[in-house]
């Protein structure tokens, strides 16, 4: 295990993996390359590491230059890509083979496609050394590639975490087990965004509200707002495909943050069993589920008021709002036992002052 700034990793390719990635690669591109004397365009700065060695070991005549375009801050991609260094000069009617370190969103890619879309090289092809195919978004075909790797966060072998990392032999991955994940759980009014907004602050972690981000797409006119708005109206569940597709996005989202909290999901059992398996395959758990308990005629006199200030359509009437606590009874309550097999489930008395549950929320999460 390595630390890099605030984040360790752990091992994750060795270099002979990585070299022999490199000389399968070179191979094929000799095949098709070796009597066209192409330029090797490497895309700094992570690709330094994999040009040189795939230099060494493409014994053919070519010749080698640089690009520079920038998109990463830490550990997301902005999805604003730079040129700091343009195109070689002389490159009209020649063959153009581009050497990436790795391509996961594509953006970087599209920006390439289209500053070498503009010259008059007689031919481009893309070459990267690692390919996240599940992170990939684009429509440009790869042409070769090293080796396929899952979407999870690596340094090393040129690529960096805030630049540190660069100079490693091997490439590593983001440890996520010294994350904290919690899911907030209980009836709606029971104070769980109103917690979570002390806890993300205390705990330094990503607060996702599921009931957030509908009503941001609703008040935005986006397509999911418009199909999440029949069912949020009458104080239905939005339709667990919808829901779990939107959750997972707003995870990836986030690479680099410490822990998340989950508010207001999972709410039925096919959305807890889906964010298991979604988190297992990112080499993340849950590590505790907090119940805010309080009783119904408590929580139905909030939710009204509430919906005075915030015009919220859920929280206006009290059929609604009992339809809503319908749902919970039904379809979220028993996740209750699920997380209870798993021995993380832990319940905190809801009522009182909003620092005085704070507190009893973070004796919990300090006890873990
Ligand atoms: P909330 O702000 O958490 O009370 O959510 C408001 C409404 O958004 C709910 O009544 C549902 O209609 C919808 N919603 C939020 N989270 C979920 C979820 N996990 N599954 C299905 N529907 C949800």
């Amino acid at each position: 295990m390595i630390k890099l700034h605030d984040k360790t990793f752990k091992p994750y390719l060795g270099e002979e993996q990585i070299l022999a990635a490199v000389k399968k690669m070179a191979a094929e591109i000799a095949k098709d390359y070796k009597d066209k004397t192409p330029i090797f365009v490497g895309v700094l700065n992570g690709a330094f590491m994999f040009v040189s060695d795939f230099l060494k070991v493409y014994q053919h005549p070519c010749e080698v230059s640089f690009v520079r375009l920038s998109s990463y801050h830490g550990l997301t991609s902005t999805g604003i890509v730079e040129t700091l260094l343009d195109v070689p000069e002389n490159i009209d009617g020649r063959s153009v083979v581009i050497l990436e370190d790795v391509i996961d969103t594509g953006r970087t890619l599209k920006q390439l496609v289209h500053l070498f879309s503009q010259t008059n090289v007689k031919e481009f092809k893309i070459a990267s050394l690692f390919y996240k195919s599940e992170a990939y978004s684009g429509e440009y075909a790869i042409d070769y590639v090293g080796l396929e790797i899952p979407n999870d966060f690596i340094v090393g072998y040129g690529l960096d975490y805030k630049e540190l990392g660069r100079n490693l032999r091997e490439v590593y991955q983001l440890n996520q087990s010294n994350m904290i994940n919690l899911v907030l759980f209980g009836k709606p009014g029971a104070g769980k965004g109103t917690q979570a907004g002390f806890l993300k602050e205390k705990y330094n972690l990503k607060h996702i509200s599921t009931g957030d981000v509908f009503r941001y797409n609703m008040k935005n006119g986006t397509e999911l707002g418009k199909l999440a708005k029949s069912y949020i109206d009458q104080g239905d569940l939005v339709p667990d495909e919808v829901t779990i597709d939107m959750l997972k996005d707003e995870v990836e989202k986030n690479p680099d943050a410490a822990g998340f909290i989950f508010d207001g999901f999972p709410r039925t059992a096919a959305q807890a069993e889906a964010l298991d398996n979604f988190l297992e395959s990112k080499d993340m758990q849950i590590n505790a589920t907090i119940a805010l308990e309080a009783d119904d005629d408590i929580l139905v006199a909030r939710l009204l008021e509430r919906g005075k200030e915030s015009g919220r359509s859920d929280d206006q009437d009290e059929d609604k709002i009992r339809n809503r606590f319908d749902e919970y009874n039904l379809k979220t309550a028993p996740l209750k036992s699920f997380y209870e097999k798993q021995g993380k489930f832990h319940t905190v008395n809801g009522i009182g002052e909003i620092d005085e549950i704070t507190t009893r929320l973070g004796k919990v999460i300090d006890s873990l």
